[in-house]
């Protein structure tokens, strides 16, 4: 694997390598679903996820594609809660909500303060509301949101990697302290928060991107996070797929996603999850990736190891 580009990764390079954006309705989130997710107090319980249209997010970081479902201009204030509003008719009724915005919900670009009113309004119902945030978007705006809500807030940032060469690398324009300070901020205001965390972004080899996926989760734990996500690193966006092309790149495999839950659940430091998203894309083997995608998904839920896969590909 080839460490060092010989060209400068950052806002202009990755932006040069886009491909185009999808056709969204800025009055109508681009996706929802309800999926089962266990609770921080260890019940099973169905979590309604809104995946809101709004403008992209102000940073752009290397491994990003969430842009492809975003608009180019900021929404008109009253287009967010509208757009909860017309999915909450939709999906079925759950106890927590998920609002990702495909950036930052604090991002006065992305969902403008004069919304938190209507939306909290609109989610009084719930138990806990998450919603995702840049670590640096972290500050009294939140207070502001909690303070307006009935169910608890819990809040989701990108740890990415604690391999600092590579945090940097990848533009999100952060540094681990950034990351400690936020959750810190967070935790002494009573608000919960989760970390997600890479699995092998570029410049790493397969054994290093587990490595550094188990120390970034112990990074995370340390700082105050109550729960991490594992997301394996995809092409796609442009930018990676160049990457992957110059060999600065490789998808990980869908075996290492499982070394790396597990030794998050073992870890018992709270809850750890990974994302199980088009996970067929990670392996190669057609024999056992239903099994270890469903593995992978009874271990989200359990939080208990439970016996691996035997197959000929990991023999
Ligand atoms: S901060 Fe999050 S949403 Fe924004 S570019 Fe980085 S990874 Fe994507
Ligand atoms: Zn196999």
């Amino acid at each position: 694997m080839n460490e060092d580009p010989d060209f400068n990764i950052n806002d202009q390079w990755i932006l040069s390598k886009r491909g185009r954006k999808n056709t969204v309705n800025p009055r109508k989130p681009y996706a929802w679903l309800v999926e089962k997710e266990r609770t921080a107090s260890g019940r099973l319980e169905d979590t309604a996820i809104i995946f809101l249209t709004n403008r992209e997010c102000s940073f752009h970081c290397l491994m990003c594609d969430l842009w492809k479902n975003t608009t180019n201009v900021s929404i008109p204030a009253g287009a967010i809660p509208k757009q909860i509003e017309w999915a909450l008719k939709q999906l079925p009724e759950a106890r927590n909500l998920k609002l990702y915005n495909s950036g930052s919900f604090f991002d006065e670009r992305a969902i403008p303060e004069e919304d938190y009113k209507s939306i909290a309004s609109l989610v009084k119902n719930f138990e806990t509301v998450i919603v995702e945030s840049h670590p640096r978007l972290i500050n009294e705006k939140c207070l502001i949101f909690r303070d307006m809500l009935k169910p608890d807030l819990q809040i989701a940032l990108g740890l990415e990697t604690v391999h600092t060469e590579v945090l940097r690398k990848l533009n999100k324009q952060m540094t681990l302290e950034d990351f400690r300070n936020s959750v810190s901020f967070l935790t002494q205001h009573g608000i919960l928060s989760r970390a997600f965390i890479l699995l092998r972004p570029p410049f790493l080899s397969e054994s290093e991107g587990i490595f550094w996926a188990e120390r970034s989760i112990d990074f995370a734990f340390s700082a105050g996070v109550e729960c991490c996500t594992v997301i394996p690193v995809r092409a796609g966006n442009g930018a990676m797929d160049l990457l992957m092309e110059k060999n600065y790149f490789a998808q990980p495999d869908i075996l290492s996603l499982e070394t790396v839950l597990e030794y998050g659940i073992r870890l018992n430091s709270g809850r750890v999850f990974a994302d199980v998203w088009d996970l067929g894309m990670f392996s190669s083997c057609k024999k056992c990736i239903d099994k270890r995608t469903n593995r992978l998904i009874t271990l989200n839920l359990n939080q208990k190891i439970t016996s691996p896969i035997r197959c000929t590909c990991s023999s």
